[in-house]
């Protein structure tokens, strides 16, 4: 057998060289041949099992010998001695599996939720193995992966109604962030269904609390900023646990050059945040711009120069003063809501601008970045009192249509 798989040398292949159609027509041919392989190193790791051959190497489990021996990650390693386990009891999707008409993560969702305390409780109600390997069998043929877990769920909670709290209560709800050299930020991990619900709800409060006309962003851009704005709002609202006797608080270090320089100037450094890393300049003038951001300004020698501390009463009159009468964001066309907004100093506080409700504007966090860091402005007329909004090229945006 092992000379059959050696015949077969797909490294001399090349893909790249082929026609669309041809192309088209080998990757669905790679893939049920990729999964009827796969198929047979579960039913050969299942054999091994059976035999308990590892030990003849000094393993205790066959997960440790595919681990030692083929450098398998332990899930995927625990995965496939129990797919290989309980196919042997499954033998409509084994066959399917073995003809590559299902996936391994069809075989995966399925293998990992029939349990055989499951279907000792099964074989109890008087349901027959043998049927639900038919019916399961039918759903992992008909649709894909996510579908067929809704199936197998279906099927737990028929024979096992604890069982599908049980998966769940068993979760650990796991959260990463991992910033990149690139400026990114990574967001990875995963929660049970009650706190996915949570998640879900609380995201689509703050998405349909505000959506601009016009608004482009996709689904995944408007969840993505929600979850900011939840977190933004939290900070604001000063109820979130102390951290070392201080309130939580956003800290960015600027360089003073960057701070003082106009916009776009070469040579001048820009920001940093304790977690996330450097900022460009514009970012670090628009954090620096919010009063609710402890600031840490950084000389010409290298040395903190003036640690400003948020003023809360101070700063709280004034925001209420400016939220009094701007009522919501002030950039043209847009109406978000005061709690979604920074006050941003017109003329920023490093040239001198002072803060204070003359000086102040309400704007929510993407026009506060399309302020800063896309070069749009805002002025009041005091004549009138009238915000107006310019593009970067100095134009007025003017509101189409009827004024609401
Ligand atoms: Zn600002
Ligand atoms: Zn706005």
């Amino acid at each position: 057998m092992l000379e059959q798989l050696a015949a077969l040398d797909p490294a001399e292949l090349d893909p790249a060289d082929l026609a669309d159609e041809a192309l088209l027509d080998l990757i669905p041919a790679i893939h049920v041949g990729g999964t009827k392989l796969t198929a047979l190193l579960t039913r050969a790791v299942a054999a091994a099992d059976r035999r308990q051959v590892h030990r003849a190497d000094g393993m205790v489990t066959m997960k440790s010998w595919l681990t030692g021996h083929c450098r398998m990650a332990g899930g995927e390693a625990t995965s496939l001695v129990r797919a290989g386990r309980r196919l042997q009891e499954l033998p409509e999707l084994a066959a399917a599996y073995a003809d590559g008409l299902v996936s391994t993560a069809h075989v995966q969702v399925i293998t990992a939720a029939v349990t055989p305390a499951r279907v000792a409780t099964a074989a109890g109600a008087g349901i027959d193995l043998a049927v639900t390997d038919q019916v399961l069998t039918a759903a992992a043929r008909a649709l894909g992966p996510e579908d067929t877990s809704k199936a197998v769920r279906r099927w737990v909670a028929g024979i096992d109604p604890d069982g599908v709290l049980d998966d769940a209560a068993g979760l650990p709800r796991v959260f990463r962030l991992a910033p990149s050299s690139g400026g990114r930020v990574y967001l990875s991990g995963h929660v049970d269904p009650v706190g996915a619900e949570m998640v879900h709800t609380a995201l689509e409060a703050v998405m349909n609390g505000h959506r601009p006309a016009g608004d482009r962003r996709s689904h995944a851009e408007r969840q993505g900023d929600a979850l900011v704005e939840l977190c933004r709002q939290a900070l604001v609202a000063g109820t979130l646990p102390e951290v070392r006797g201080e309130r939580p608080q956003i800290r960015v270090t600027i360089d003073l050059l960057a701070l003082c320089a106009e916009r776009g100037a070469a040579g001048v450094g820009g920001g940093e945040l304790p977690f996330a890393g450097a900022l460009s300049a514009e970012t670090a003038r628009r954090l620096a711009c919010d009063a609710g951001v402890v600031r840490i300004i950084i000389g010409p020698d290298g040395l903190p120069q003036d640690v400003g501390r948020a003023r809360r009463t101070a700063t709280a009159a004034i925001r209420r003063a400016v939220i009094a009468r701007d009522t919501h964001c002030v950039f043209a066309g847009c109406r978000a809501p005061a709690a979604w907004c920074d006050v941003h100093h017109v003329v920023h506080w490093a040239h001198g601008g002072p803060t204070s409700c003359e000086n102040g504007a309400l704007v929510c966090e993407r026009h506060h970045t399309a302020v800063h860091e896309g070069c749009f402005s805002i002025a009041r007329d005091p004549g009138t009192a009238v915000w107006h909004t310019y593009r970067p090229d100095g134009s007025e945006i003017l509101i189409r249509g009827p004024s609401p």
